[in-house]
Order: structure tokens, then C-alpha cells, then sequence
């Protein structure tokens, strides 16, 4: 599978896996990659893949074996959320309780419980979405979340800067993870199922994993560049 290729999924994927320390785990980012290139990977052992996109989602699931653990990455607009809801393992980017509501409703309908995490809004970028640090607070504070029996809240997913400067990127990666331990010890103390820190990405993975990543999601170290 993996020889018909023209780019080494193989050893890029290796090179990373063999670098990160044992409780971090690694989402490969497929999205823009064709299924030859995430079944390279599957041939290696790699079983959860990250998409940002529910129809290309869609069809890679379709096409390919069905024990890959699917994550959603991208940002997800409600009338999107009944679609994958069925077969998705995790919901990365959580980013309103409008879109939690949503998601707690069409998990209900299929008799599933689906785990997500909460998107911090940590970049100095404006464009990027998420929740601001205040407004995961107040999503928290506000405790409706308790009541929604169909959704899990396993942790927290952030995106650095996007630059060059590392103690900028160091700086937000430790602020997400404060935001992890106050959240933590304030909304979960009791519930094993919030542990998860996703940050890091092909640039940062290495900074990630210093500032307590749990998950890395990584897509051009392992795949090559995207074609939009
Ligand atoms: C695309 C994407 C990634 C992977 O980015 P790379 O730089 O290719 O590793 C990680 N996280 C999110 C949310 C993304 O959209």
C-alpha cells in the first residue's frame, strides 16, 4: 500500500510516534489527504485521524476500515453536527454551548454518548475560532452542561500562534493547560473523563508536549504539504 506512494507516510509517521513520550498520543491530520495516504498510515498501526470537513469526513469514512477513531478538528456549524454524530469518536472543536446543545440533542437521537473537548480561543490571531478563556469560564459556570446525558467533556483542544516565536507559543500552550488545571479541579475534580490536552501541531508538537500536551494533532510532518 504504503510503496505506491510517492511521499514516505511511513517514515514521517515513525519519526514522530518514536519521539513522543509514552501518554501523549498522536491524531494524524488526513484532512486535503487522499485515502491511499491515510491507509499508509493505518498499515503502520495508526488508527485516529483527524478531519475538518463533515462531507470529506463522510466519505473517508465510507471508504475506509471502520475501526479508525475519527476526530473533528474544524470548525462545525450545527446543521452539520447530525451527520457525523453517528460513527464520530471525538468532537475536538467545541466552540459554543449553542453547538454542545446541539451535539447532546443528535447524540440522544442515535443512543450514543459523544466525547468532546472544549476549544480555548488562546492565539493572538483573531481569525481563529474557540471559546476566549472568560467565555469557556462562563460556558462552565453556567452548569448547563450537567444536564446534557449525551455528551462527554474530555478535555481541552488549543492552537498556538501561528510564528515563528517559541516563547509566545510556550506562553499560550502553558496558559491553555493552566485553564486545564483550573477547570479540572473546579468542574471535574470527580470525573476521570476530563484529561485530555490536545495542543500541538507540525510546527509545535515538541513545544506541546513540554507544556503537558496529551494529544498532538499533526498533519504536514506526516502527510506532506496540503493541496487545497
Ligand atoms: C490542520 C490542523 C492541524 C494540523 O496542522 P499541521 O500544521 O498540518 O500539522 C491541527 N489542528 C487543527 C485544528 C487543524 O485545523
Amino acid at each position: 500500500m504504503s510503496s505506491s506512494l510517492d511521499y514516505d507516510v511511513k517514515g514521517h509517521l515513525h519519526a514522530i510516534l518514536d519521539s513522543l513520550p509514552a501518554g501523549v498520543r498522536l491524531v494524524a491530520i488526513s484532512k486535503f489527504h487522499p485515502a491511499e495516504y491515510i491507509e499508509a498510515a493505518y498499515a503502520e498501526g495508526q488508527r485516529v485521524f483527524g478531519e475538518s470537513h463533515e462531507q470529506e469526513l463522510a466519505r473517508k469514512h465510507e471508504a475506509l476500515p471502520k475501526d479508525i477513531e475519527w476526530h473533528f478538528i474544524g470548525h462545525l456549524q450545527t446543521n452539520k453536527v447530525k451527520h457525523i454524530v453517528p460513527y464520530i469518536s471525538m468532537i475536538e472543536s467545541v466552540d459554543s454551548l449553542k453547538l454542545l446543545r446541539e451535539i447532546n440533542k443528535q447524540a440522544a437521537k442515535c443512543g450514543r454518548t459523544v466525547n468532546v473537548m472544549l476549544e480555548l480561543h488562546i492565539a493572538s490571531e483573531a481569525t481563529k475560532y474557540g471559546l476566549t478563556p472568560d467565555g469557556c469560564r462562563q460556558l462552565l459556570e453556567d452548569g448547563e452542561w450537567r444536564g446534557m446525558g449525551n455528551v462527554r467533556i474530555c478535555g481541552l483542544m488549543a492552537m498556538a500562534s501561528n510564528t515563528d516565536d517559541e516563547r509566545q507559543i510556550r506562553s499560550e500552550f502553558m496558559q491553555a493547560a493552566a485553564l486545564f488545571d483550573e477547570f479540572k479541579q473546579k468542574y471535574f475534580a470527580d470525573d476521570d473523563s476530563f484529561c485530555e490536552r490536545s495542543w500541538g501541531m507540525s510546527g509545535d508538537w515538541r513545544t506541546a508536549v513540554e507544556c503537558r500536551s496529551t494529544m498532538v494533532r499533526v498533519g504536514t510532518a506526516i502527510f506532506g504539504p496540503r493541496v487545497y
